[in-house]
């Protein structure tokens, strides 16, 4: 990582992050959002009107912000152009949002794994770039392999929303050698972003069905409307 790099990636201001205080004041401060899907709301609310409906299968979610400018700029450089740098600093925003979160500690962190086909092309999953720093910064242990997602079904586009929960709910599977690792524990899935919830939905419920007794979603950045 270059030593020097502390010019603001969003304000070109020069100081000691590549994301100044300025800017993480103005765009990573804290609004009420759902604790449970992570929902902007008005006021913070343990469950929205949607979770209260149909609750997803993560207890609570952590966010940093609304996925939008400059999240969505800093997420595709770290995302398509490597930029470790950037893992750093999202996955340390990361990590100030599950501080002020009412989200109990978990005891293993996951990344929501690529499939085979995507983090071949990638070389990483930026998940995982994110979990393994978030780990060692809160003492939590980091699992890459725990989870897996074999291949990806049966192509998503021109589904409709109901077909594709469908198709996701077996995409992810927990490694059938290691169910004991998580068994009764409660781990936070992680993730860069959270754009419809079904990927995190078909993770979680892996988890679950695999033995975990509770699970999180800590995710950088959440589209504002599920
Ligand atoms: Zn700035
Ligand atoms: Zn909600």
């Amino acid at each position: 990582m270059p030593a020097l790099a502390s010019q603001c990636e969003v304000c070109r201001q020069w100081g000691g992050s590549a994301l100044c205080a300025d800017c993480v004041a103005r765009f990573a401060a804290p609004v009420p959002r759902c604790g449970r899907c992570g929902l902007r709301l008005a006021l913070p609310a343990a469950a929205c009107g949607a979770c209260l409906r149909d609750p997803p299968p993560f207890e609570h979610t952590v966010c940093v912000a609304d996925y939008g400018f400059p999240w969505d700029a800093l997420i595709a450089a770290f995302k398509f152009r490597g930029r470790p740098e950037l893992a750093a600093v999202l996955a340390g925003r990361l990590r100030a949002a599950v501080d002020v979160s009412a989200a109990p500690p978990p005891q293993c962190l996951l990344p929501v794994p690529l499939a085979p086909a995507r983090l071949a092309e990638r070389g990483y999953n930026q998940a995982w770039e994110l979990a393994r720093r978030l780990g060692r910064m809160l003492g939590v242990p980091a699992e890459a392999q725990l989870l897996w997602r074999p291949a990806d079904s049966v192509h998503q586009a021109g589904l409709g929303r109901a077909e594709r929960q469908r198709n996701m709910v077996d995409a992810f599977m927990v490694d059938p050698r290691r169910r004991g690792e998580l068994a009764g524990r409660r781990v936070a899935l992680v993730d860069d972003v959270m754009t419809t919830g079904a990927t995190a939905r078909a993770a979680a419920t892996a988890l679950l069905r695999g033995g975990a007794a509770a699970v999180d979603l800590w995710v950088v950045a959440r589209t504002p409307d599920d």
